[in-house]
This record gives structure tokens, C-alpha cells and sequence, in this order.
């Protein structure tokens, strides 16, 4: 198991160029990139790349993913079939950079269920339009996690189902703790999500709003959860802290508190 921090942590997100050395600087051991860190479609993509790559190689610090955003023009999902197909080629293009960043994963959030669909029948519209991606993720050597949302239906079975349907190394399913813990909850989605959950969005909140808090803000039953990344797991992933940080915690100090958590002592 490998602990990584989502940019959030820092607050406002930045180039990635810059957040880079002060992730770094404090000690953090991998990240997982905001896609806002990226200005993705502008002409001088290649140079932000360019710049970002300098920083990782400069600091050693490990990008190991990269969370794509889901506005409306890169719903891979979209049911109407222009628009489908136009974020697709996007969302390929968003694939390849991360890859030659270096990153190891892409998060991919998936498009809502449409009105009258069918739990299979969303499973299908979703297995069907990421196969493009999985394939440009397939030839790039990255791998896709696709993560459980915190809406009734868009929860951690339906993702696995998808998963299952492709039957590719490079699909998994990305638990989002807290979003699973508002849906159907933190234990069932571990259940449910088994051996295809292969990346996680840690963080915490009341069951009813998607907080963003550190583990122990909320009510989350960490009990529940602990086995699946302790020593007797076969989880080979990164658990990856998704939560706001208080401006009273440092960077540093939040990396303390984060490796307590993973060994089982608290947050510290
Ligand atoms: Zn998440």
C-alpha cells in the first residue's frame, strides 16, 4: 500500500509546476494531481508538461495520479452520441499527457445515470463508452480508476460491475471513502467493490454532506476499513488523501498524522 496526497491538501490549486517543490519540501512521499492543476487544452500544453516533469525529476517527488475533471464537455458517458464521442477523444487526450507525466493511474469520475435507466443499463452505456479510453490507457500503460460517486445510484457496485464487464488490468475501481460513506456506506462499498478496487479517495464526513474532512472529523467507522490496506490485505494500491487541510496542521504534520492512521495508531 502506498500513502499519496491529493493536491487539495495545499488549498487552491496551482500549476502543478509549483506545487510540486512545496509538496516536496514537506516531506510528502507521492501525489495525486487536481486536474485544475493542468490547464488541459490550451496551446502551451506541452510546455506545462515540460515544466512539471522538470519539477518531479528536480524534487524526486512521485506523481502517482492524475484526477481528470467531469464538467459536461468531457462526459465520456454522455448519452447523446456527438458529444459522447468529441469528450472521448478529449478525455484520450487527458490520458496520454498523464502518461507522459508519468503517472501511474487516471481517476475518472463517471457521467449520472440517465432518467429511466436501469442499473444494468447504466453498467452497459458505461462499460461501452470507457472502452475507447481503456484501450488508449492499455496502450499508454496506465491504468483507469473509476470512482464511486456520492448520488444514490452511482455507487461502488455498478463501478465493479463496469470493471468486471471490461475485464482489464487497466480498469479498476477508485473507493472514494467518503462519497461511499453518504451512499451506501463505507463497509458495503468494500464488499461489494472486493478485489476490483484497486485505488482510494480518503477522507471523512457526517453521512450527509461530502466534507472533505480528515479521517476522525467525521463519523466514519474507520474500523471497518482498516483491514482493507493493513498487512494481511492483498490491496496493492495507493490510498490517496483527498480531505481539506486546517490551516493550523502543517504539511509536514499532516504526513505524521497520516502515517499513524495507515498503521492503525489514530490520526495522532
Ligand atoms: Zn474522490
Amino acid at each position: 500500500m502506498k500513502l499519496a496526497y491529493h493536491t487539495t491538501v495545499i488549498g487552491e490549486p496551482q500549476p502543478l509546476a509549483e506545487l510540486v517543490p512545496v509538496m516536496a519540501e514537506a516531506g510528502l512521499p507521492a501525489i495525486e494531481a487536481a486536474s485544475a492543476t493542468v490547464r488541459w487544452f490550451k496551446p502551451d500544453i506541452e510546455e506545462q508538461l515540460d515544466r512539471a516533469r522538470d519539477a518531479l525529476a528536480l524534487t524526486g517527488l512521485e506523481l502517482y495520479s492524475v484526477h481528470a475533471t467531469f464538467d459536461e464537455e468531457l462526459d465520456w458517458s454522455n448519452p447523446d452520441e456527438e458529444n459522447c464521442e468529441l469528450a472521448q477523444g478529449m478525455m484520450g487526450s487527458v490520458i496520454e499527457w498523464s502518461a507522459e507525466l508519468g503517472a501511474r493511474i487516471v481517476v475518472l469520475h463517471p457521467g449520472r445515470i440517465a432518467e429511466g435507466e436501469t442499473d444494468a443499463g447504466y453498467v452497459e452505456r458505461l462499460g461501452n463508452n470507457i472502452a475507447p479510453l481503456v484501450i488508449t490507457a492499455e496502450t499508454e500503460k496506465i491504468t483507469l480508476a473509476l470512482e464511486n460517486m456520492p448520488y444514490e445510484r452511482e455507487h461502488t457496485e455498478v463501478m465493479a460491475q463496469v470493471a468486471r464487464l471490461l475485464a482489464s488490468e487497466r480498469l479498476v475501481v477508485c473507493l472514494d471513502t467518503g462519497h461511499a460513506h453518504i451512499n451506501e456506506g463505507l463497509r458495503r462499498a468494500l464488499e461489494v467493490g472486493g478485489e476490483q478496487i484497486g485505488h482510494i479517495h480518503l477522507h471523512d464526513n457526517d453521512g450527509k454532506s461530502d466534507q472533505h474532512l480528515l479521517p476522525g472529523e467525521g463519523n466514519i467507522n474507520w474500523r471497518d476499513f482498516m483491514p482493507f490496506i493493513g498487512p494481511e490485505s492483498e490491496f496493492q494500491g495507493a490510498v490517496v488523501l483527498e480531505a481539506h487541510r486546517p490551516e493550523s496542521v502543517s504539511l509536514a504534520e499532516l504526513h505524521e498524522k497520516m502515517c499513524d492512521f495507515v498503521e492503525g495508531r489514530g490520526m495522532g
